[in-house]
């Protein structure tokens, strides 16, 4: 890779030390492998530059911190005293040591959730209808927050696909540095990031031809705020009854993605979809989405945090609602988010990790209204 084009030698390094590139991460010694873990954030957040694309070309401009989450609705919904939970590994969460247990920490609500992935007028443009104004559950609340997501999965994969293979060809390292064991993980990185742009593409076609047929979902508002907030877009392994669809193992052309987004409002109640398109697996992304419908209306909250869990790390929670919880149910949590186990290439989640209903009840009685899968022609 041509680093010479991407970080300009006399251009401000992408770390923010105000220091020329050549003079600083050109140059740059690792001596620690947790450093890696905290410049790969730090790059995340400084490389960015708008990833709109209008047909022709990519806007470029310097990006704002989009949030992948209504900032003013679903964020502020759960905050307490202007902050909220998530996990410390998590984007924004603040663990830079490897080494240091997985736990819940504080987040600012204007950080949580946010990426380096459009500039100001086009995070608006783009995300304005579902930032500003309370959701109810329909196709395009759906569709809208399905592509906020999986804008959100594309640019965190693409950098981070861009700062491995930066890690790889241009430092020096003090420490042990297995460049075979992140061979893999760089291709799988950029494999994600290619077909993430691919999915971007389908969307904005789907958008512009107004046609339902291949986005297939399933949202529903709850009556009730629930106590946690995400979204996220993930490989779908096994659908909601347990039942295996895709194997992730096998990443091939005929793979699919799904989104998932949960959003307490602040007017008391919740937004919940889970969607794909259908394009690769029409039969996985259909009874991946057609399961959900299986599930009775009283499991549907606790479906709803078990996919934010299992399979996205972009999740915050209401800070008095985690620390009511008894240690074993906080634990619980922790738990069933801890992916160190499937962190290797390959690996694939726990076959039960969806249909699995947590120790513990969340209220989801009550629920306005109620289910919608577009058909598969
Ligand atoms: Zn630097
Ligand atoms: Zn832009």
């Amino acid at each position: 890779m041509d680093y010479s084009t991407i970080f300009p030698d006399e251009a401000p390094c992408f770390c923010g030390s105000n220091s020329s590139y050549k003079l600083c991460h050109k140059l740059k010694r690792y001596s620690h492998g947790n450093e890696l873990l905290y410049e790969q954030s730090q790059f995340i957040l400084n490389t960015g530059s708008c990833a709109h694309y209008d047909g022709i070309k990519f806007c470029g401009n310097p990006t704002v911190k989009s949030h992948s989450i209504q900032r003013k609705r679903a964020l502020s919904a759960i905050a307490e005293n202007g902050k909220v939970l998530g996990f410390n590994s998590s984007p924004n969460g603040g663990k830079t040591n490897l080494n240091e247990e997985l736990q819940f920490s504080l987040i600012g609500n204007r950080q949580a959730s946010t990426f380096p992935g459009f500039c100001s007028a086009h995070d608006i443009a783009l995300f304005k209808d579902i930032e500003i104004k309370p959701l109810n559950a329909n196709y395009q609340t759906a569709f809208k927050t399905a592509y906020r997501s999986q804008c959100y999965e594309t640019i965190i994969h693409s950098n981070a696909a861009l700062f491995l293979s930066w890690a790889h060809d241009v430092p020096t390292f003090d420490f042990y540095f297995n460049k075979a064991i992140n061979e893999p993980e760089i291709s799988n990185m950029r494999w994600y990031a290619g077909y993430g742009w691919r999915l971007k593409e389908l969307f904005e076609k789907i958008k512009r031809r107004a046609s339902t047929r291949k986005f297939l979902y399933f949202c529903c508002l709850f009556d009730t705020q629930l106590p946690f907030c995400g979204t996220g877009s993930f490989c779908i392994e096994t659908d909601f009854s347990g039942n295996k669809l895709q194997h992730f193992s096998n990443v091939s052309e005929n793979f699919n993605y799904a989104q998932v987004s949960v959003l307490p409002q602040e007017n008391g109640t919740t937004f919940f979809s889970v969607s794909a398109i259908n394009d690769k697996n029409k039969k996985a992304a259909h009874r991946f989405i057609a399961s959900l419908s299986n599930v009775p209306k009283h499991e549907l909250a606790s479906c709803a945090l078990r996919s934010l869990i299992v399979h996205s790390e972009n999740v915050y929670f209401k800070p008095s609602f985690i620390n009511g919880l008894p240690y074993k149910h906080r634990q619980e949590i922790l738990d069933r988010f801890d992916d160190r186990e499937v962190q290797q290439v390959g690996l694939e989640k726990i076959e039960t990790a969806l249909s699995d209903p947590l120790s513990f009840d969340l209220l989801s009685n009550a629920i306005k209204i109620s289910t919608n899968i577009t058909k598969v022609h």
